[in-house]
């Protein structure tokens, strides 16, 4: 499709990321975000975006320290930044930060696009009910995710055993969020996920937005792979450009 003729400035609604968690993940988010909607709207067109970028030290602090409640203050003060910025909707690139986003922005009336729901959806559509999840501690750990996914979606998670949970952790959180992809990490990710399978898992969730730096599905040929990081985005390119825009 191209908007050539389309009236100027071309309707569209405003992204608003919540970034820096980790940086690699939020430059991967800006570069899929205007490609795909340079796909779909030919020409020279691509998003408008607003980015309000964390400093990852922080939200590692308050991770380690259990502070979530510090997360969820210092993360409500950058969704109203990105509220007075003028963002129509609002997405965070950290799977494990929406622990404190979704009670947030349950409260907002800015649209929020929640990763696990466009993940659930594409799980729902390849048939599948039962999926490994890896991220990082807090994400496989989770009660209130595998709730999400069983009440609203039907889908059973499968989290790794404890100890792998430790490895797949460390491995975000040393190597993936500086972009430090190693071929001993990902022959550890690929013997997790063969676990999972053999556990029962009929896909897998990557349920961290670096991991796809790592493994993707070209390494997993006949194991469906969900990578909330793509599902997210193209969630947000058909929420921007829907016909619905104001
Ligand atoms: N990007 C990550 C995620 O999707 C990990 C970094 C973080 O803990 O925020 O969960």
């Amino acid at each position: 499709m191209s908007s050539y003729n389309a009236s100027r400035p071309l309707a569209q609604r405003v992204i608003g990321i919540l970034g820096g968690m980790s940086n690699q993940a939020t430059s991967e988010y800006y570069r899929m975000l205007n490609q795909r909607l340079n796909n779909r709207l030919g020409g020279w067109d691509n998003g408008e975006i607003i980015i309000v970028s964390v400093n990852f030290g922080n939200i590692e602090y308050f991770i380690r320290q259990n502070l979530w409640d510090d997360a969820q203050n210092y993360l409500l003060e950058k969704v109203e930044r990105l509220e007075r910025a003028g963002a129509d909707v609002i997405a965070c690139v950290s799977n494990t930060m929406h622990r404190v986003l979704e009670p947030i922005m349950a409260q907002r009336s800015t649209p929020f696009i929640h990763i696990a729901d466009p993940t659930a959806a594409a799980i729902q559509r390849a048939g599948i009910r039962k999926v490994g999840l890896l991220g990082t501690l807090p994400v496989m750990q989770s009660q209130e995710l595998r709730q999400r996914y069983r009440e609203r979606y039907g889908i059973e998670i499968l989290a790794p055993t404890e100890a792998e949970q430790r490895v797949v952790d460390r491995i975000i959180f040393d190597q993936l969020v500086r972009r430090e992809l190693r071929e001993d990490s990902k022959r550890e990710y690929l013997r997790v996920v063969a676990a999972l399978r053999a556990a029962g898992a009929q896909g897998v969730i990557l349920g961290c937005t670096e991991i796809f730096l790592l493994i993707d599905q070209s390494d997993l040929p006949h194991f469906p792979v969900f990578d909330t990081t793509e599902l997210h985005v193209d969630a947000l390119v058909a929420f921007a450009i829907s016909p619905s825009v104001p």
